[in-house]
């Protein structure tokens, strides 16, 4: 099937802003509320959300095989496990629907009423139910960096690290989305110097700059995926701030790995952008050597020219930009993060999500936490109102942002902006 929703030359009755990061030919999916409270499964072009499951009710969606409640539903699930041919058929339409040439919807007033929102009209939702998480650890910039931090600069990179993508499996629990305040986490840590542990709250909260895939039902049991088909079963991609103490994280990783340090919140952006939509911003990845094992060696472009940056706002204060960086910075791509991890028969399912790993890229500017921009508090990073960073205070919101660009068209992934409290008072807690 054509990707006919990617057309450069459409453009929609809706108004999209030139800098918006969804034109027409965006089209991501989400999950909201709208104004009647009800939950629904939206897509977004410019700055009006659009009701999916009530465009099918009108009937718009004639012709596509969907079940009758595919969209009227609190997670993307469902919809993503119909898979790819489903997808573009329905971003196909959607892209037909809202063209400037098309009449139908454009001019019914009572229709439009009913399917499009304003931004401030509804509130965004998680848009998966994500049954298993894992995080990877494939930018060699950021392991490079934490290596020479950690352990030795000289033999940074653990002997694996260049032979497999490396990675972990998180906690879905605490997969949050963007605008939903996180508590800073207490724990055990082993001050510097200190004989035996104590406990009291992180002094070391870091965000982690990820982009993150959402995937398919992939596999039964047993059956790996090729890495030549792993993109087939992924649906689409957002943004990650993969939150770490960085205290709790260094006393507790030996031997089995992260644990208390990472699973206490980890914030996504609200809305999937298809890979579908990022084909036009396709590149080649950094070169492996040493090459990979078979089953590891992809062909063609399988990396993106995603654009990332990181801010830090202090409360009521303005946003300082601390950090650039680029998704195509990675080493290891998601085509091979998914076949790795099904290769010895694990299975994955629709709405499974796997984040990146810190990406970092090869500038001090680029790096993807305050670990490495203040190289573990060695430098600390001047905000515009004057005060410093190391890591991220009480009250500071961190912000990320995503999206490509070319001559043509400007596709985003919005933000996930998150504020970070002082730890859980159990006496403010709502009755
Ligand atoms: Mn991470």
């Amino acid at each position: 099937m054509p990707l006919s929703a990617n057309n450069p030359n459409r453009t929609s009755w809706l108004y999209v802003n030139k800098y918006s990061d969804f034109p027409i030919q965006n089209i991501p999916f989400g999950v909201f509320l709208t104004r009647e409270d009800i939950i629904t499964i939206g897509t977004r072009i410019g700055d009006t959300a659009i009701d999916l499951g009530a465009l099918h009710q009108l009937g718009y969606f004639k012709g596509i095989p969907l079940t009758d409640d595919i969209f009227l539903q609190d997670s993307l699930n469902d919809f993503i496990a119909d898979g790819r041919q489903t997808w573009r058929a329905v971003r196909n339409r959607i892209a037909e629907i809202f063209d400037s040439n098309n009449a139908t919807l454009r001019d019914n007033t009572k229709h439009k009423e009913i399917v499009c929102f304003r931004l401030d009209e509804i509130e965004m939702q998680m848009p998966v139910h994500v049954g298993d998480y894992t995080d990877f650890y494939a930018s060699k910039e950021h392991a490079t960096n934490v290596g020479s931090m950690f352990r030795d600069p000289e033999n940074a990179l653990m002997p694996n690290w260049v032979h497999m993508p490396v990675g972990y499996h998180g906690r879905s629990s605490s997969i949050i989305t963007t605008h939903i305040p996180v508590h800073r986490p207490q724990g055990q840590t082993m001050p510097e110097g200190a004989k035996a542990p104590v406990f009291g709250p992180s002094n070391l909260v870091d965000f982690e700059l990820e982009m993150a895939f959402i995937t398919t039902d992939a596999n039964d049991l047993g059956e790996p995926i090729p890495v030549d088909e792993a993109e087939e079963y992924i649906f689409g991609l957002v943004l990650l701030n993969d939150w770490s103490a960085r205290d709790i994280q260094k006393w507790e990783y030996v031997p089995l790995g992260p644990f208390l340090g990472k699973n206490f919140a980890s914030s996504i952006s609200p809305w999937i952008v298809t890979l579908d939509a990022l084909e036009p911003f396709r590149v080649d990845s950094p070169k492996q050597d040493p090459k990979p094992l078979p089953y590891l060696q992809t062909k063609g472009k399988k990396s993106f020219d995603i654009q990332l940056e990181v801010g830090i706002q202090p409360k009521d204060g303005k946003e300082t930009t601390v950090c650039k960086s680029n998704f195509k910075y990675m080493y290891w791509n998601m085509a091979q993060q998914l076949a790795h991890h099904t290769v010895n028969g694990c299975s994955v399912n629709s709405g499974d999500m796997m984040g990146s790993g810190t990406i970092s890229g090869p500038t001090e500017d680029s790096y993807g936490s305050m670990l490495e921009l203040s190289w573990k508090g060695t430098k600390p990073i001047k905000l515009k109102d004057g005060t410093e960073r190391k890591f991220i205070n009480d009250y500071d919101s961190v912000i990320m942002r995503a999206h490509c660009e070319n001559d043509d068209v400007r596709i985003g992934f919005g933000k996930v902006k998150t504020q970070l409290l002082p730890v859980f008072n159990p006496k403010k807690k709502k009755k």
